[in-house]
């Protein structure tokens, strides 16, 4: 019987090729609810609406058919029944498995509130950033509805394109519930360096406009004129379809620490998957977490003996206009922050807890940041 992926996106794609690379022989069947081969989303926030690059995908269809992955794409999986070991799709075929991995990853925020417009986007998949790109290159105005690394990296990229920018953030700074106050305030000088207005202590009311978006009207009252908004306010895990299976969801997909769900035959891994990590949950929205937790993940269910262990220390970036901001180890907000260099506009930060570092935080600083790759978990001397 088949090991049955559903999700086709980074961590579905990485299982397959991991089952295989341990030798696993029999059927590897990938299920999708998007049309397109399986592509790479970060550069979507980048070249893509920059209109630098249109298509990401990681393999050709023929690289699916000599590893004898075989792809049902364009059919979402609606229920899983953990009893008959069957997952059912759209078009009402099932599909047996012997082991079945849950990689759906998010979907993003768009609160039904608001009225149905033309000119407003989210962000997570390559028809959003080709439709956000199109409407981008003829905008003038836009409003970006939070200052995560997507309302962030979508800023910069509309400037790039001459668009107006303000970027409207509740929270004290850019990124504050990822790398704190004081790196977001860097995050938030950098964009203001670029043209952007940043308005931040103040979140989104409503939009107006008759067709298409004419105003973002923000909780304070003040109206802002805008021919294109992006709604950048987060993402909630695609579970929906597992209700009812009694596959323990909650902020995402309940796992143990190798992924395994709360039933034996079922795993979970990327962005929707909240593996146990110490005494709690976490669940990761960052592309090299995916390959990590493959690696961990792929020699468990086969059974097999895991290949030598790599340290692993959390890594993730993001590209803002000319800098690479990249994070080595877990920031936290809680974390003390010392800033160790500063030149106005790139920057290195050190997260230290309790006399430990943490992790290191840099833009523009790609050398400084790795060298400290040794020193995370380690006293700061
Ligand atoms: C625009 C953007 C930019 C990013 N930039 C960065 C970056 O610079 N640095 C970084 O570290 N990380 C970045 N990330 C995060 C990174 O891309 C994710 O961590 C990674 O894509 C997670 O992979 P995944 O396979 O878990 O989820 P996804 O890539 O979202 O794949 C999940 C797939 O499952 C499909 N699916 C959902 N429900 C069903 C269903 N019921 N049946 C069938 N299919 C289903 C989805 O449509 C999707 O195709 C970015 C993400 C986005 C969206």
């Amino acid at each position: 019987m088949a090991i049955v992926i559903v999700g086709a996106g980074l961590a579905g794609l990485r299982t397959a090729q991991e089952v295989r690379k341990l030798g696993y022989d029999g059927p590897v069947v990938l299920v999708g609810d998007e049309t397109h081969l399986p592509y790479d989303r970060p550069p979507l926030s980048k070249d893509v609406i920059r209109g630098e690059r249109e298509d990401t995908t990681f393999e050709p269809a023929e690289y699916f058919a000599e590893h004898r992955i075989e792809l049902r794409l364009g059919s979402a999986a609606v229920s899983v029944d953990p009893g008959r070991r069957a997952v059912t799709l759209a078009d009402g075929s099932a599909l047996e498995y012997e082991d079945l991995v849950v990689a759906t990853g998010l979907r993003p925020r768009r609160p039904s509130s608001l009225p149905e417009l033309e000119g407003v986007h989210v962000l997570r998949s390559r028809d959003d950033a080709e439709a956000l790109h199109r409407d981008a290159s003829t905008a003038s105005r836009a409003v970006v509805i939070g200052a995560g690394f997507i309302g962030c990296e979508t800023a910069s990229g509309l400037r790039h394109l001459g668009v107006e920018v303000t970027v409207v953030e509740p929270q004290a700074t850019p990124l504050a519930s990822v790398l704190g106050r004081e790196v977001g305030a860097l995050v938030g000088r950098l964009h203001t360096g670029e043209g952007v207005e940043v308005r931040t202590g103040v979140g989104l009311d409503t939009l107006r406009g008759t067709e298409r978006v004419t105003h973002a009207v923000l909780d304070d009252g003040t109206q802002l004129e805008a021919d294109l908004v992006v709604l950048g306010i987060g993402s909630t895990p695609a579970t929906e379809w597992l209700a009812g299976s009694g596959i323990e969801t909650g902020n995402g997909i309940h796992a143990d620490v190798s992924g395994r769900t709360s039933d034996p035959h079922v795993w979970t891994v990327g962005d929707v998957a909240a593996w146990t990590v110490g005494d709690g949950r976490r669940r990761v929205e960052h592309w090299s977490n995916v390959g990590d937790q493959v690696r961990v993940m792929a020699p468990v269910l086969l059974g097999v003996e895991p290949g030598p262990s790599r340290p692993q220390v959390p890594y993730f970036w993001s590209d803002q206009y000319d800098l690479k901001i990249q994070a080595l180890g877990a920031p936290s907000p809680e974390d003390t922050v010392r800033i160790v260099e500063d030149d106005g506009r790139k920057f290195l930060a050190y997260y230290v807890r309790d006399g430990i570092l943490t992790a290191v935080v840099g833009a523009g600083k790609a050398g400084a940041v790795m060298k400290m790759r040794a020193g995370i978990g380690r006293p700061l001397e």
